[in-house]
């Protein structure tokens, strides 16, 4: 495990500041970033100082899965780890950036440099560069193009039935390995992006009586982020969201 520098005052003292983190580029082009042995190293050495701080074991299934892992060691230490809990933990991270953002005190320029969402990227990637995707796996992350099928009129009705019955549920396990019991979201024909278009406010405001108002920080204008899930299987979201936005005078 690579050592983790001592902290100076200064650094402690900057420990779980209000400043944005800095977030150092990914160096995906070189042949360091895959080399399996670093990237245990690294991935010890940062889940060693997230099982001493524990702070983000309320965000995400990655780091329960990694404490309780730990906890179940006789020498409780990370490095009595089987690997294949590594592996787990980096399973379970979907890349929201919420541990980076707006929790660990540890991010760069802390000296001890932890930034657990690049790290796990770092895993994916090495991980998919040494075994390759499967087709389930394939057409699990490919959420729009599904989304967009499965919002086709007529065919959404099918796609809403058959994610809910029990035959479809047992077909989904067998093919694509999704549990029949995990709770799955119902799809859409109208997106929110169709329906945000539909009411002129993704260009212009909809309180037209009421236009943005500048800050001295902000422009009074917001870009919504739908994202996938929003776009097609949670669409009144936006619409809510964009209508409290009107009410408020802010552009969309
Ligand atoms: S980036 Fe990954 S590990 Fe961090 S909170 Fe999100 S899902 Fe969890
Ligand atoms: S990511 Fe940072 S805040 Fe979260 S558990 Fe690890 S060290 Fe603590």
């Amino acid at each position: 495990m690579s050592p983790t520098p001592p902290v100076s005052p200064e650094a402690a003292a900057r420990e779980g500041s209000l400043e944005a983190p800095t977030r150092h580029p990914l160096e995906w082009r070189t042949a360091a970033f895959y080399d399996a042995d670093a990237l245990d190293k690294e991935l010890e050495r940062v889940f060693d100082i997230c099982h001493g701080c524990r702070r983000c074991f309320s965000l995400c299934n990655s780091f329960p899965t990694l404490f309780d892992a730990v906890d179940a060691t006789s020498e409780g230490e990370v490095a009595a780890l089987d690997r294949k809990v590594f592996r787990e933990v980096v399973d379970h991270c979907y890349l929201c950036d919420m541990c980076f953002m707006t929790k660990c005190p540890y991010v760069p320029p802390h000296p001890w440099n932890v930034d657990f969402p690049q790290l796990m990227l770092r895993a994916k990637a090495e991980r998919v560069r040494r075994e390759g995707l499967g087709i389930a796996e394939r057409v699990l992350a490919a959420t729009d193009a599904v989304g967009r099928l499965a919002g086709i009129p007529v065919v959404v009705e099918a796609a809403n039935a058959m994610t809910h019955s029990r035959a479809g549920r047992s077909l989904l396990e067998k093919t694509l390995g999704v549990d029949r019991s995990a709770p799955l979201p119902r799809y859409h024909a109208r997106s929110a992006r169709r329906r945000l278009a539909r009411l002129g406010s993704v260009r212009r405001p909809v309180n037209a009586a009421a236009p943005e108002q500048a800050t001295e920080r902000t422009r009074g204008k917001v870009a919504l982020f739908t994202t996938c899930y929003g776009n097609r299987n949670e669409p009144a979201l936006a619409e809510d969201l964009v209508a409290v936005f009107a009410h408020n005078g802010i552009e969309v």
